[in-house]
């Protein structure tokens, strides 16, 4: 499509919060125009069909803090069936690698972590001096690699590069449920109306002049408002600029990077030999470790999950080495024969995803407050959303979503005063 040459309201991103924004503006009587780069919506949200019974969501699979978490009720109306059984990673143990008693060890020792990280998040909001999570680590402790290798999984980083008050913030309600058909259809499901630009790139936001010109790779458009949702990580490398420059949006970007967490999906045959749902992984002492959600859904499939550091080097390796290193290790723990029972179908590459550039944010030791300076509107014109910007639920697509619907009620409140 060609783009209309101006509009009230630019939204740049078609994520969850650019979708959110959208929604949320639509009986405001604003027109509103979804600018979005890749030829599809959702973003870090994307689920594919990579078999015929095999669905896979490459992006974000599980609805977090569920109970609180908005997506839920926009699945009931939208028809998509949400699972609630319990995750695995806690108690569906599988095999001899990491039996159920020393996975309970660990599990203890995870929940004296974050209780001391709950404390010392207390100390540190008294003192305004906060620290890294890594410092919390009881020195000695057997478990230190692996706890680290669930901040990997959380955070998409090691517990050295994440602020304690930043961790302390997130609010987890222990409630983790799943969408039948994939999270990523759920949310695309949800964008299905809004009015969008696929396959246009934004380059430049002019806020010099009365209006605001947005440069994109499909031409210019200008707005009255805009509100920018695309992750830190582009902002923070200016892939995106502004014109004039903002370089506090810019320091609190690099402030809060995204992390790295990739996915793998190995089909898997003679798949009743193993039960439906389960987690495997080995209770290494290392922290470059994968964790393997075992037919989920019931689906003839392995999933891999890896996070952090070792995330980076697997993609850095290049295309095919997820899952070389999950046959590897899954081999490791269940049988040689497995080598010849599985095969890639799948696997993700968020770092080197131009329009994603990793996975979700984390702040910085010392920049937990960077996520409201990220939010902060700039001259009643230029608003802010996407994961990093949620005070409580960053990382999510539900906290991604919200914050759209945030930014876009400030849009209307900015609009309501002017007049
Ligand atoms: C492997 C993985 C697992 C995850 N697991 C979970 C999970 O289980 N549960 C959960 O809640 N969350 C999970 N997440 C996180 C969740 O997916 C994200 O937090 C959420 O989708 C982010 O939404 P957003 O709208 O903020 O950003 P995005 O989804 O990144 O949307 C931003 C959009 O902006 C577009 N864009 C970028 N640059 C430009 C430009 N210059 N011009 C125009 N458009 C541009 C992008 O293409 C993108 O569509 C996971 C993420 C990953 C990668």
């Amino acid at each position: 499509m060609s783009l209309p040459s101006e509009v009230d309201v630019a939204i740049i991103g078609a994520g969850a919060a650019g979708l959110g924004a959208a929604r949320a503006l639509e009986n405001s009587g604003l027109s509103v125009l979804v600018l979005e780069a890749r030829d599809r919506v959702g973003g870090r949200a994307h689920t594919i069909q990579v078999a015929p019974d095999v669905t896979f969501d490459l992006g974000c699979g599980w609805l977090h803090s569920a109970d609180k978490n908005s997506f839920v009720k926009i699945a009931e109306q939208l028809n998509f069936e949400i699972d609630k059984n319990l995750p695995p990673w806690r108690e569906r143990a599988v095999g001899n690698a990491f039996p159920q008693a020393e996975r309970d060890d660990f599990i203890r020792a995870l929940a004296e972590f974050y209780d001391r990280a709950g404390t010392a998040a207390v100390e540190a909001r008294k003192n305004d001096r906060d620290r890294a999570a890594s410092a919390l680590l009881e020195p000695g402790n057997r478990w230190n690699p692996m706890i680290d290798a669930i901040s990997t999984y959380i955070n998409g980083a090691e517990l050295d590069t994440v602020s304690i008050l930043d961790m302390d913030a997130y609010e987890d309600t222990n409630v983790n449920w799943r969408v039948r058909r994939g999270y990523g259809a759920l949310i695309s499901a949800y964008g299905a109306r809004c009015p969008l630009a696929l396959n246009t790139q934004v380059k430049l936001i002019d806020h010099s002049g009365a209006r605001v010109r947005i440069e994109t790779t499909q031409g210019s458009l200008s707005c009255g408002k805009v509100i920018v949702t695309v992750p830190t990580n582009l902002i923070a490398d200016e892939s995106i600029r502004f014109h004039p420059a903002l370089p506090a949006k810019v320091d609190a970007a690099r402030d809060l990077p995204l992390g790295l967490a990739d996915k793998v999906v190995l089909a898997l045959d003679e798949p009743d030999a193993l039960p439906k749902e389960g987690n495997l992984r080995g209770a290494t002492m290392r922290t470059a470790m994968g964790t393997y959600h075992l037919r989920p859904f019931g689906q003839p499939c392995i999933e891999g999950f890896f996070g952090g550091r070792f995330a980076r080097e697997l993609e850095d390796a290049g295309d095919g080495a997820l899952a070389a290193q999950s046959i590897d290790e899954i081999a490791g723990f269940l049988g040689n024969d497995y080598r010849r029972k599985l095969r890639p179908l799948r696997e993700s590459r968020w770092a080197h995803d131009p329009f994603a550039r990793g996975s979700y944010s984390h702040a910085l030791p010392g920049y937990a407050g960077m996520r409201a300076a990220l939010a902060s509107p700039v001259d009643g014109r230029l608003f802010f959303a996407g994961e990093a910007t949620s005070p409580n639920f960053f990382s999510t697509a539900h906290g991604a979503r919200d914050s759209g619907e945030r930014a876009a009620e400030e849009v209307i409140a900015a609009n309501t005063a002017r007049r």
